[in-house]
């Protein structure tokens, strides 16, 4: 990418650059994302041994962490068994001694000779009454301090590594690079200096100075909560950029509340809660704005952003328009359009349901209605945005549980007569995470349930009373009631664990539940198949469904009332909430059992326990998010997660928040980032997300 900047073009070169890499270290390098002087730049140290205070060797403790500074009095190799090589080196100064314990490299003794003087850091042991430090990070001294540095002195630096690059030579090459008086300078700082004045963060060339080599550990601190502000915020002005983008363009115009919006609510055999008539609003006042809508709706399971999205639907198609709901799999396709299409057509609006396998010559008229324009709404799958489908004028698309779809399948609405777009999100996402991760959508959030929900208990029970489980689960299954029996499919390509639901799906249809109509459900079943099992299961016919995550998404069954969950400890919370999701959904009281082994770590008996106290799922997602940290956080895996470097959403909420409104505010202000001060910032997000970003190319 060309630069006005030569100097800034240095920053860019690739790290062959640098004396001592070759071919080989820039491969290596290159794993761990390192192309270019900046990246090495960005590579920031995980954690800090700070050598600034020596521990004189008579004052070591055991169990803490100390750096120490002494001079080799004795060394010797033992052979304790075969294949194990223990270099044992005792220092001293004038305060006492210490052992050091090296396994395996007796090179070092070599490297260690008496009277050496060395510097080692690292977590202080005892043998006997002996204090030793085992496998401790070293620095041998040859003559001088200062011939050793930057691993001697003060705050040293410990980074992540790569085969093929050891921490001395990280160490040496970053601090190499900060020593490039001209390179350093042509870092320039991106963020306007009352933000950096007001929190006391450091200028951006001095941050990297101090976060690999600080001054003093709380240097590194305000470096890093720089360094994640940054982060934050250029996230959030791509989002709010491409906000903005979506903004600029006209929406189809919809102008008051069409008497459809107004009938349907009316209509309802309920009263639309209090957060769902605040989202309701949110999105109509986008309606009527004429700009076009980019929102997504959240809300706990069962919280009813359907009806909220149908509300919104039925206003564009109030004002001519057509409009299309989007689900990720033809059950809920097929649920959706047979629970609503009645109600609809009694309303005057015709719906139809495109899906994979919609027979041809039924398809062959969707289409043609669709693109006369006579249909005016149509439930489906991807089918629904597949070549060959052409709406005469879509006004309006619903995108539901969206985490089963791509970015790339969220925008293909856009194609068709860019309609306002509604995506709705089956998994509650804390309110700084979707924030982070969606920063290009404007945000909705349904905090509450219906009210009068009929109670979902959630139990955890040892696997040793799995038969006491079952004799229960049978008891209510002959009352009538239906019920699922999930064994967890982490993956659901993977062929073994698939194999061994099967097996039980069969031994259990064969044994305790042969009097029931048993069916199983998984994944790796064809969309035709698992809508017919499903079918079977909400008309009754089926009283037991044996199922793997495959049921997690909005399947809404009233009479399921009874869930048991094998081996729940392989789960995140989020993914089972998703799970219990499904029971409890009519009128009759629900039971959620947890069969756990009876080996349980303690740390995953406290989740469980959290889970079965606690109903709210953005609380859940919370406790997932804190457990799990964002990187397995479930349903959101394939969307930018990637991005978050430094942040932690939760625990960085706060940044989150002040990076989105100062980001809003910026692009409010200049929304192409064209003021001569924001250029250095325009470069730089053009540099780290070139393929996102929403403006013109720089230059
Ligand atoms: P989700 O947000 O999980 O998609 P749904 O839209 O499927 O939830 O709604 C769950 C159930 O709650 C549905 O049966 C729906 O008809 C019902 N429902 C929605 N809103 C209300 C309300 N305000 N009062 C009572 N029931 C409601
Ligand atoms: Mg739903």
């Amino acid at each position: 990418m060309p630069s006005h900047n030569p100097r800034n073009q240095d920053l860019q070169s690739p790290c062959q650059y640098l004396k001592g890499v070759g071919p080989a270290r820039a491969a290596d390098l290159s794993r761990l994302g390192i192309e270019t002087l900046e990246d090495l730049l960005r590579h920031f140290p995980r954690e800090y041994l700070d050598r600034s205070r020596m521990t004189p060797l008579g004052q070591l403790k055991p169990g803490e962490r100390h750096s120490v500074r002494g001079t080799v009095l004795v060394s010797g190799i033992r052979r304790p068994r075969r294949g194990m090589n223990l270099l044992q080196v005792m220092i001293g100064d004038e305060t006492g001694r210490l052992e050091l314990v090296f396994f395996n490299q007796p090179f070092l003794k070599r490297m260690l000779p008496n009277g050496r003087e060395v510097i080692a850091s690292g977590e202080i042991g005892s043998f006997g009454q002996k204090l030793q430090l085992v496998s401790p990070e070293i620095e041998i001294l040859d003559g001088d301090l200062d011939s050793a540095f930057p691993h001697a002195q003060g705050i040293v630096p410990v980074y992540p590594l790569t085969r093929g690059v050891n921490q001395r030579w990280m160490r040496k090459t970053v601090h190499a690079l900060l020593e490039q008086r001209e390179l350093m300078e042509s870092v320039q700082e991106i963020l306007p200096r009352e933000w950096l004045d007001e929190k006391k963060w450091p200028l951006r060339e001095s941050a990297f100075r101090q976060i690999h080599f600080p001054d003093a550990e709380n240097a590194a601190d305000s470096a890093l909560e720089r360094f994640k502000f940054e982060e934050a915020f250029l996230l959030q002005l791509l989002g709010a950029l491409s906000r903005e983008q979506f903004r600029k363009e006209k929406g189809p115009h919809l102008p008051d509340d069409s008497p459809l919006l107004e009938n349907f609510i009316k209509s309802l055999p309920f009263q639309l809660t209090r957060a769902q008539e605040k989202s309701q609003g949110e999105i109509l006042e986008d309606l009527r704005s004429g700009r076009r809508m980019n929102r997504m709706l959240q809300g706990d399971v069962g919280s009813g952003k359907t009806v909220v999205a149908l509300g919104a639907l039925l206003s564009a198609i109030g004002a001519g328009y057509q409009a299309a709901f989007m689900v990720p799999i033809e059950i809920l396709a097929a649920q959706h359009f047979r629970r609503w299409q009645e109600r609809l057509a009694a309303l005057g609006v015709r719906s139809a349901l495109l899906t994979g396998s919609t027979p041809a010559a039924e398809k062959k008229e969707i289409l043609s209605e669709l693109e006369s324009g006579e249909l005016p709404l149509v439930f489906g799958t991807q089918a629904l945005i597949q070549e060959g489908v052409n709406f005469h004028n879509l006004g309006f698309a619903v995108v539901d549980e969206q985490h089963r779809f791509g970015v790339r399948q969220r925008a293909s609405f856009h194609d068709q007569g860019r309609p306002h777009v509604l995506i709705m999100s089956a998994t509650p996402i804390p309110r700084s995470l979707a924030m982070t991760l969606y920063g290009d959508l404007d945000l909705s959030i349904i905090d509450e349930l219906p009210p009068g929900r009929p109670s979902l208990v959630s139990r955890r029970v040892g696997d040793g009373k799995t038969g006491q489980v079952y004799d229960y689960v049978k008891e209510r299954l002959e009352k009538g009631e239906r019920g699922f029996l999930i064994f967890p499919l982490v993956e659901e390509s993977d062929k073994l664990e698939l194999q061994a639901a099967t097996e039980r799906y069969e031994e259990l249809s064969k044994t305790d539940f042969r009097d029931f109509h048993c069916e199983l459900i998984h994944g790796r079943m064809n969309g035709a198949r698992k809508a017919e099992v499903m079918e079977r299961f909400a008309s009754g016919e089926t009283q037991l469904l044996i199922a793997t995550t495959v049921i997690e998404v909005g399947i809404d069954i009233p009479e399921a009332t009874l869930m048991v969950i094998h081996n729940p400890e392989r789960f995140g919370l989020s993914q089972l909430h998703q799970l219990r999701g499904r029971i409890g959904r009519g009128t009759m009281k629900s039971y959620c059992i947890l069969l756990e082994p009876g080996n349980l770590g303690e740390q995953a008996r406290q989740r469980l326990e959290v889970f079965v106290k606690e109903s709210d799922g953005f609380v859940l997602a919370e406790e997932d998010l804190k457990i799990r940290g964002p990187g397995d956080f479930f349903g959101v895996r394939q969307h930018g997660m990637q991005d978050l470097r430094l942040v932690h959403p939760i625990a960085d909420a706060e940044l989150v928040a002040l990076a989105r409104q100062r980001a809003q505010a910026m692009v409010s202000r200049d929304p192409q980032l064209m003021a001569a001060d924001l250029q250095p910032l325009r470069e730089l997000l053009d540099r780290l997300y070139r393929n996102r970003m929403p403006l013109a190319g720089v230059g």
